[in-house]
């Protein structure tokens, strides 16, 4: 019966052309990639792509020094932590990096305190079960990624959502909100459409309603800020207000996340969050590359990386705009960011998929994103670009989107 009423899901998820399907890197994380793809009853085969799709911002998911790191690591502390943080698993690579961490954030969160985790999703989960019992309201914003909802589901605290980007409404949930404990929890940088919050006027609200601030960035940490520092560093903030919740698996090139938060926070969260208690610590050799990860960033090369970044992100937004200006009759849009995420607007869920497998004709690897992931005629391609992309990749792109777009007009 289980079997049956599966296939019969799954044969309704295939009509509706939402079919998900895997493709298998043959080699490691970096623009230039073999990868295989399960044929159309042709067999699998294996080629080579142009990538426009990890989150590896900087390009150090492959860097030697890196790569090195884990195996020195390795060498020191064996290839597993054996255990939970709680029971014997917590090691000096991991204190080392919570401790590097702490002195990163404690220039945006005073006397700042660092718990790490083996992944963003579950350090969400962490954060918003263990701080929204039942005395809190979580008031959040729509399109805040699904860890943070899933966080929000699970919590026992009574849960308000706003549509994207409108703090006046989120104002009112707050003016309405008559629990002791409140906590607005957002992206800083939306992961569909790469804008960012405003992260100064929450903080405010925060501040004028006696709220704390939940800040999930995995997408800004490593990037934006001084020496890569994140979004509070982007806009120059600093509270105590601030719980800050960092990725380690996209800029960091490696995997894990991090909650930096007041001590008593970090202290409520080892005691009670589930995520963080009932699960084995992350590979000890994975912390200590994490703090060779962290010198990167911090350092000259990190500098040279997000300059190189910024400098693609430039190219690519000025490709596109020319194309959409160029191609205006078929309506595409650009979503208004300055981060890596560049998402192009197409609307119908069909051309979008047309887009992407004429790229992928092109062997050029871009998603097509499409509802529910997005609002509903706001399918797109979702281009991200790393540090480890040249300017001639950015003009392939074009290209191939300026060839994809001249023969969608006949
Ligand atoms: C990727 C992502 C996460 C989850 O982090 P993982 O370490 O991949 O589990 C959480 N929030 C946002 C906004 C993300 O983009």
């Amino acid at each position: 019966m289980l079997i049956e009423h599966l296939n019969h899901r799954l044969r309704e998820v295939e009509s509706q052309v939402l079919c998900r399907e895997r493709r298998t890197a043959e080699s490691p994380c970096a623009p230039r990639q073999q990868v295989t793809v399960a044929g159309m009853g042709q067999g699998a085969a294996t080629r080579s792509m142009l990538a426009f799709c990890s989150n590896d911002y900087l390009g150090l998911a492959n860097h030697p020094a890196l790569i090195e790191a884990i195996a020195e690591g390795a060498r020191r502390f064996g290839v597993g932590s054996g255990a939970s943080h709680l029971i014997s698993g917590h090691s000096r690579a991991h204190a080392l990096l919570e401790d590097e961490l702490a002195r990163w954030m404690s220039r945006s969160i005073p006397q700042a305190r660092v718990l790490t985790f083996c992944t963003g999703y579950m350090a969400n989960l962490a954060l918003l079960t263990a701080l929204g019992d039942g005395n809190a309201t979580i008031i959040a914003d729509r399109l805040n990624h699904a860890s943070l909802v899933d966080g929000a589901l699970l919590a026992r605290a009574r849960l308000q959502r706003y549509p994207h980007g409108r703090l006046d409404l989120l104002k009112s949930h707050l003016s309405r909100c008559d629990t002791p404990i409140k906590l607005i929890v957002s992206d800083a940088v939306f992961s569909m459409d790469g804008d960012l919050a405003d992260l100064p006027a929450l903080l405010a609200l925060a501040d004028a309603h006696d709220a704390w601030l939940v800040i999930d960035d995995a997408h800004g940490f490593g990037v934006l800020g001084e020496r890569g520092g994140g979004s509070l560093s982007h806009f120059g903030l600093r509270s105590e207000r601030l719980i800050y919740m960092g990725t380690l698996g996209k800029a960091a090139g490696l995997g894990g996340a991090f909650v930096a938060a007041h001590p008593t926070v970090i202290d409520w969260l080892v005691q009670s969050a589930r995520s963080y208690i009932y699960t084995t610590a992350a590979p000890p050799a994975i912390a200590h590359a994490l703090c060779a990860s962290l010198r990167l960033i911090e350092g000259e090369e990190g500098e040279a990386r997000r300059a190189r970044l910024r400098q693609l992100i430039g190219m690519l937004r000025d490709r596109l705009t020319t194309l959409i200006q160029r191609f205006s009759h078929l309506g595409w849009r650009l979503t208004d960011s300055a981060t890596a995420i560049q998402s192009l607007i197409v609307g119908d869920n069909a051309a979008a998929l047309a887009l992407a497998s004429s790229l992928d004709a092109q062997d050029l690897w871009v998603p097509a994103i499409r509802p529910p992931t997005v609002p509903t005629g706001t399918a797109r391609l979702r281009i991200t670009l790393s540090a480890a992309h040249t300017s001639q990749d950015v003009q392939i792109l074009a290209d191939a989107l300026s060839r994809a777009a001249a023969g969608g007009r006949q």
